[in-house]
């Protein structure tokens, strides 16, 4: 490929992508990984194969010494919090808070429902090219800590499987559905499934009760303090019209927002 025909591969693709996944997504990366071996275009162009572009891949999940298997904040003397999100809902308001955060320079831990993202398969690249982490919270968003063995293996794994397909990795991290906290089955389930930590969290912002976004707010910020990992959902208007008021309120006290993998590590 030529550099002239790999810029016009490169401007189709970003029509179809953000620009921070050029480096990883749309078949490019055999290309942009090689590019001295075909200095100044002159040499000829590798024979094309039929195989398909390989596939992006997301970070995979890390151990992080010094922590306990099941995580509920990061350290308490760094100026830093994660807003984590139950993945579930209107593409739109996860979307909406993508974007605001965005905005404000934050970055957000998604927890996804396996069944959501099999419906909205292209918000796994839309969490991953902002810069956020993406990870499991189970196939259905069923009570996992009530369930056999067998079952809530088959909810974590499910998920797994499906964050593999699309974006290369089982994700970041894994949190139970409908509960703070995995019992020690699923605890034990979650690292045999591949994941040495559980998130957990230590602020619970209440927004899915729908209290208006003035208490969500309130409820948040009367709680959170450095290290802090937030619980917040996607899918609730009241989450969204809160997050401007809560992101500069973290901005004037010095708390930055940031990853998950990054409040942690
Ligand atoms: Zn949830």
């Amino acid at each position: 490929m030529t550099t002239t025909d790999r810029r016009t591969a490169l401007t189709a693709c970003a029509g179809l992508v953000a620009a921070g996944a050029l480096t990883t997504g749309c078949g490019t990366k055999g290309a942009a990984a090689h590019p001295a071996a075909h200095p100044s275009g002159s040499a000829p162009a590798p024979p094309r194969t039929s195989r398909p572009p390989a596939a992006p891949t997301a970070p995979a999940p890390r151990r992080f010494p010094g922590h306990p298997v099941q995580v509920a904040h990061g350290p308490r003397d760094r100026p830093r919090v994660a807003l984590t999100f139950h993945g579930q809902g209107d593409p739109a308001t996860a979307r909406a808070i993508l974007t605001e955060a965005e905005r404000h320079g934050a970055r957000v831990t998604v927890l996804a429902v396996g069944t959501w993202l099999d419906a909205h398969p292209e918000l796994a690249r839309r969490i991953l090219d902002g810069g956020h982490d993406l990870g499991n919270h189970t196939e259905h968003h069923l009570d996992v800590n009530a369930m056999t063995e067998a079952e809530a293996y088959a909810e974590i794994t499910g998920c797994a499987r499906r964050l593999r397909r699309l974006t290369g990795s089982i994700g970041t991290w894994f949190r139970p559905s409908r509960a703070a906290r995995a019992s020690p089955l699923v605890e034990r389930l979650a690292v045999r499934a591949g994941y040495p930590h559980v998130l957990s969290y230590d602020v619970d912002s209440l927004d899915f009760t729908s209290p208006g976004a003035p208490a969500v707010t309130r409820t948040v910020l009367g709680a959170v303090r450095a290290g802090s990992v937030v619980s917040l959902h996607f899918g609730y208007a009241d989450t969204v019209a809160a997050l401007p008021a809560l992101l500069d309120e973290l901005d004037r006290r010095g708390l930055h927002a940031v990853t998950t993998t990054e409040l942690i590590g």
